[in-house]
């Protein structure tokens, strides 16, 4: 290393945002022109981002197949799959991803010692990669032995091609961009240019824009600068033969290309997707906007755009969707480029109204335009938004990347732009616009402006054209190669994976130790309890010390985490137990009506309109869902983001909303046609349906995890929006009951993260909750929280009696699969680190199952269940030609290691156990993550404080024997016939060979359709109503109906 020479990269810039405590540096190479930006911010994560701007001119797919290929191997590391065994060993994980204008390569790690040390191998696959034809042939695409078409990117794309959102973003894209813009084309590569694509053409791409100069290396996270740029000048000095010198005429992708000529007139176009479900479809409406460089301009389109459709009461959602309910739901983003673009989404739309719903936009928003602005919720959404930022550059992770990388592909590179950065005076200079001003932005940007409109209709024709036009072409292929070129073709593809998967000899790897963890600096985050919670114990610290000393309240139970920040963040966990099984159901509806009801105030009643907007002025963000994040997967959690100072303001909107919402059966009923909306995407998806009918055989009813199953709901709210119209009150007396049974003193357990030094009256701001409160009695004990395991049903707890279910699905042209047996019930279990290592281990990236299931090109990937407590085990098969195949290889390989017949590759166990530490690391990323861990150590799973510390120590000592011991009690019954069962969701073409294979194996089968395991939890259909049952039919052509609930269907012999 030439270390007496000062590293020769030129500091550009460093500065200090001046809204959050992170510095942001710029440094340039005085050699290669690359570009290197750190954002250093205090956590155990360091994450990097190596982006290029990348342009092309076609639809080869050369960008994102080269995104593949260089994690395949590099100039002096010929070795598939070192990067990522390297990257394992080091904390580290590897992603990248291709976008229309830039490629982004992804290293995500637990400490500074473990970047630093795969940064320079990285580097050099990113910068000098080996793409050799063979890599090409298994990443890209290759004809397989059966003459069909296969490939890494091939088979990616085969599955996003067809897809609505696909044909209608490219569609939108060719009529938006001229061909001189690299915009207009799809970089992941189309299926019938893939199968043409050299590895000539990739590696010419390579070359034009894989360049020093057109790279910019991105840091987030605590960084040691200097030995960064001592990393990064050894890497260059590596490289500098390889490369081509600086060119001062370098066009830089997109700044220096064409720029897209203004829209001449609006097109509104019909494309049409494959689909047998014809009744809904969507729309996307595209406007060209501001350059994303123009800070205040850029800020504006997304303040617009959140008073336009940001929320239930802004404008178009709340007319289209609420009111007129012409759709579930109205989505926008934008694309923030020189010539940005603005998209509205109008999804769930009724397929004859398709036209008629884009024309009421546009004049909706033409309408906007003619009136006055409400300036006063404009100034509202500037707020809301600035303190959404802060909150953002304070807590995610990707805040600052994301930033940086626009500014890179797009911002002036010598640091002018990205000095914006510093402060967010964009936002002050917005609050001074006048209301003249808005709206000229608005008819300039939008109302008065062209625009490009997709309709997407579904066809259920195109469908069929497509597989016929397919089979054919396959067909005549086949017969073209005959039997001789098939075997060829073969013979090429065996080559190929020969090549690629040479072993990495041990002393290649041993080059790079294993790097220590004193580096990984996680946060501390002080826990202190009060009320009920000091039952759980009283830590000796500093937080304990202010709450202690503060004024005292009811005995709620709330547990305080002390962190440095800026804000609160508040959770309300509420358990279930007392709830009864037949209003689980009601409880997504209930959730979604949670912040969107009107309510009793002083005895008069608000509209929810009027408590939306109050709301979103008092706080950042809220929002209620499962309590599955704080490990409780039978609960309920409430959460708020809020400034320090509306601590108090929060308490009392939790009184409101818990205690005085008005249930009103116009806001149920929208809850219930948005929920219903849903069903038929959700039912689609072969992967979610697997785990349901998984659920169905090993939950019991009671569990709310299986009560908020899509088949549920497909029965149940169709019936329920039948009941709601004909006895109302019968529905909203549900919702009272329901309501009651959560919000008791019993049921409730609160989380507050802050700064607790600085919070005002920390304990006794919760009386407010509870004075006078007659459905909060203070004397009350707290519930124990729902063990997970104790929701198993008989089968649960002992799977294997009943073998197997296939369900054949007509939206699926692929496998997936779940297979359970007995697993771990608890977090002190003994077996617990060797368990987790074994599983790291098998699921490895360029591990054992990685290359006898992916390598094999049998699944695009597996995986087992991480629910350490709840009494099971669960294997997965995502994406499949055939499920049965992908499990039966993945059994083999776990036998062979479990008997010790494969001995264990040691840096395979290193590369597990950095895992787990890397698992912990990134599980208290930032404070408020760090904080909830210690809340699902201590209360939810009752574990000692400092418990990862000790689970840390404790993986590192796993012998070689425990493994294998844990993979053949724990992990190889879930392969067993008698001790696991499976279901498999699969196209109809593969039913047969998957019964068979199944049946081998010895398991006991049985086909069923989805409907087979809708339950209804009791809500029966009305016997004299026929027409809910034919519009259940409707949804369900494709199923035979043999069950109970098919036999009094009325509209079942039309077909
Ligand atoms: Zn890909």
């Amino acid at each position: 290393m030439t270390a007496h020479q000062r590293p020769r990269f030129r500091k550009v810039q460093s500065f200090r945002a001046d809204y959050a405590p992170t510095t942001i540096t710029q440094y340039e190479s005085e050699r290669s022109g690359m570009q290197v930006i750190v954002a250093d911010r205090k956590g155990p994560k360091v994450n990097g981002y190596f982006t290029l701007a990348t342009e092309i001119f076609d639809d080869s797919g050369a960008p994102h197949t080269l995104e593949h290929l260089v994690f395949m191997g590099s100039k002096s590391y010929r070795y598939k799959g070192l990067l990522d065994k390297l990257a394992g060993r080091a904390y580290s994980n590897t992603n990248a991803w291709t976008a229309v204008d830039h490629t982004a390569y992804t290293l995500e790690t637990a400490g500074w010692d473990g970047f630093a040390q795969i940064l320079p191998v990285y580097l050099e696959h990113v910068v000098v990669p080996d793409i050799t034809d063979d890599a090409c042939v298994t990443e890209v695409h290759h004809i397989d032995g059966e003459g069909n078409d296969a490939g890494v990117v091939y088979s990616e794309m085969q599955a996003l091609q067809y897809s609505s959102s696909e044909l209608m973003d490219l569609r939108a894209r060719r009529l938006l961009y001229p061909e001189n813009v690299g915009f207009r084309y799809e970089t992941g590569g189309m299926m019938e240019a893939l199968r043409v694509l050299t590895p000539q053409r990739i590696r010419e791409f390579h070359k034009a824009m894989y360049q020093p100069q057109n790279l910019a290396i991105v840091i987030t996270g605590e960084a040691d600068h200097d030995d960064l740029l001592r990393i990064l000048d050894t890497f260059e000095e590596s490289i500098k033969d390889d490369i081509p010198p600086p060119n001062p005429q370098f066009k830089r992708p997109f700044v220096d290309s064409p720029q897209p000529p203004p829209l001449e007139k609006t097109i509104v176009e019909t494309v049409e997707f494959p689909e047998e479900d014809e009744s809904t479809g969507e729309i996307v409406v595209a406007f060209f906007g501001p350059s994303c460089v123009h800070q205040v301009e850029a800020t504006a389109v997304n303040i617009l755009m959140t008073y336009l459709c940001g929320s239930s009461v802004s404008v178009i959602e709340n007319v289209m969707v609420e009111t007129e309910q012409l759709a579930s739901s109205v989505s926008y983003w934008w694309d923030s480029r020189p010539n940005s673009v603005i998209w509205f989404q109008p999804t769930g739309v009724a397929t004859e109204k398709l036209a008629f719903v884009e024309q009421r936009l546009i004049a909706l928003l033409k309408e906007v335009a003619s009136k006055p602005l409400d300036m006063g919720y404009i100034k509202e959404c500037i707020q809301r938004e600035l303190r959404q930022v802060k909150l953002q550059a304070e807590s995610s992770e990707g805040f600052y990347a994301t930033n940086i990388i626009t500014d890179y592909l797009f911002g002036k590179r010598n640091g002018a732009t990205l000095k914006d950065l510093e402060t967010l005076d964009e936002y002050n200079i917005l609050d001074g616009w006048t209301e003249p001003q808005w709206r000229d932005f608005l008819k300039k940007w939008i109302s008065d402006a062209h625009h490009v409109s997709i309709l997407g209709k579904p066809s259920m024709k195109l469908a069929k054209t497509l597989k016929a036009n397919e089979e054919a072409r396959l067909a005549k292929r086949r017969e073209k190669l005959g039997k001789e070129g098939l075997e060829q073709l073969k013979e090429k593809l065996e080559k190929a994976k020969k090549n690629n998967e040479k072993l990495i000899p041990p002393e290649v790897l041993d080059q790079w130790p294993v790097p220590g963890t004193s580096s990984i600096h996680l946060i501390e985050s002080a826990t202190a309890r009060s009320g009920k919670a000091r039952s759980l114990g009283v830590l000796d610290n500093s937080a304990q010390k202010v709450i202690d000393a503060a004024p005292p309240g009811l005995p709620l139970f709330v547990q305080f985490e002390g962190v440095p920040t800026n804000f609160v963040h508040l959770t309300v966990h509420v358990g279930m137990t007392q709830t009864p099984m037949k209003y689980k159901p009601l409880l997504p509806l209930f959730a979604d009506n949670f912040f969107n009801s009107p309510v009793l105030r002083d005895g008069q009643r608000v509209d929810f309109e009027q408590v939306v907007k109050q709301l979103e002025k008092d706080t950042i963000s809220y929002q209620i869902s499962s309590s599955a994040r704080l490990g409780d997967y039978e609960g309920v959690a409430i959460q708020f983001q809020v400034d320090r100072e509306k601590y108090t303001t929060i308490i009392s909107w939790l009184r409101t909303l818990m205690f005085d919402i008005v249930f009103d059966p116009v806001r149920i009923k929208a809850a219930i046609v948005k929920a219903l909306a849903d069903i038929p995407e959700a039912k689609r998806d072969g992967r979610a349906m697997a785990q349901e009918v998984d659920m169905a055989l090993h939950f019991k009813p009671e569990s709310y995890l299986a009560s908020k199953r899509t088949l549920v709901k497909a029965v149940y709210l169709r019936r329920l929006k039948k009941l709601l119209e004909k006895e109302p009150d019968t529905v909203l007396a549900w919702f009272e009951e329901l309501r009651k049974s959560l919000f008791t003193f019993s049921n409730m357990r609160v989380l507050v993260t802050a700064d607790v030094d600085k919070l005002a009256n920390p304990v006794a701001a919760w009386d407010e909750l509870i004075k006078n409160n007659p459905g909060l009695d203070a004397t009350k004990d707290v519930l124990p929280i729902t063990q997970p395991f104790s929701m198993l049903n008989a089968e649960g707890q002992s799977p294997g009696s009943f073998g197997s279910v296939i369900i054949p699905m007509t939206t699926l042209d692929s496998s997936y699969s779940v297979s359970t047996a007995t697993g771990l019930k608890s977090y002190s279990d003994p077996r617990l680190p060797a368990y987790l290592v074994a599983l790291g281990y098998l699921e490895a990236v360029e591990g054992p199952l990685w290359n006898a299931v992916r390598g094999n090109g049998l699944a695009y990937g597996v995986s087992f269940s991480r629910e350490v407590d709840g009494g099971y085990i669960q294997f997965r098969v995502y994406r499949s030609p055939d499920a049965s195949k992908a499990i039966e290889a993945s059994r083999a390989t776990v036998a062979r290691l479990a008997s010790g017949e494969e001995p264990l590759d040691r840096h395979l166990v290193e590369g597990a156990v950095s895992g787990v530490v890397f698992g912990v690391a990134d599980e208290q990323a930032t404070m408020a993550a760090a904080a909830q861990q210690n809340y699902v150590i201590g209360v939810v799973r009752g574990l000692e404080p400092g418990w990862n510390r000790e689970i840390l120590a404790r993986v590192r000592e796993v012998t070689e024997d425990e493994i294998r011991a844990v993979m053949r009690d724990v992990i190889m019954p879930v392969f067993e016939a008698g001790k696991s069962n499976v279901v498999v969701t699969c196209a109809p073409i593969m039913e047969e060979n998957i019964v068979k294979a199944l049946a081998a194996a010895k398991y006991k089968t049985q086909v069923q359709t989805l409907s087979h395991f809708y339950d209804d939890y009791g809500l029966k259909a009305d016997e004299e109503d026929g027409e809910e049952e034919e519009e259940e039919e409707e949804d369900d052509e494709d199923d035979e109906d043999d069950d109970e609930d098919g036999s009094d269907m009325t509209g079942s012999d039309e077909d």
